[in-house]
C-alpha cells in the first residue's frame, strides 16, 4: 500500500525546490516498489517540461508505475499506478 505521504508527493507532481533550475541526468536509478528490480529511467517529457511526473512498465514484473524524481534529484521513486488510483478515489469519495 502507499503512504499518504507518498500519495501527497505523487498527487503534487512538483519538483523540490532545489531542483527547480537544474539539468537532468539522461537516466535515473529506479527500484521498482513490487519486485525490487532495479533499472534506470529516462526522464519523461512531462519532467522535462516541469512536471514531476512519468509512468512506465516495470521490465521484471510489468507492473504499470507512476515515477518522479526523488527530492533528493539523484535518483526516481514510483508507486504502482493502480494504488495510486485507488487511494485517489478514496479521497475523493471520502471529500463528498
Ligand atoms: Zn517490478
Amino acid at each position: 500500500m502507499i503512504t499518504d505521504e507518498q500519495f501527497a508527493l505523487f498527487e503534487a507532481a512538483n519538483f523540490h525546490e532545489s531542483q527547480v533550475g537544474q539539468d537532468f541526468r539522461e537516466r535515473y536509478d529506479l527500484v521498482c516498489p513490487v519486485c525490487r528490480n532495479e533499472t534506470e529511467i529516462a526522464p519523461s517529457l512531462a519532467m522535462r517540461c516541469g512536471m514531476n511526473q512519468g509512468a512506465a512498465s516495470c521490465p521484471g514484473c510489468k507492473t504499470f508505475l507512476l515515477i518522479r524524481i526523488a527530492d533528493t534529484g539523484d535518483h526516481a521513486e514510483a508507486v504502482p499506478y493502480q494504488q495510486y488510483i485507488e487511494v485517489r478515489t478514496q479521497k475523493a469519495g471520502a471529500s463528498e
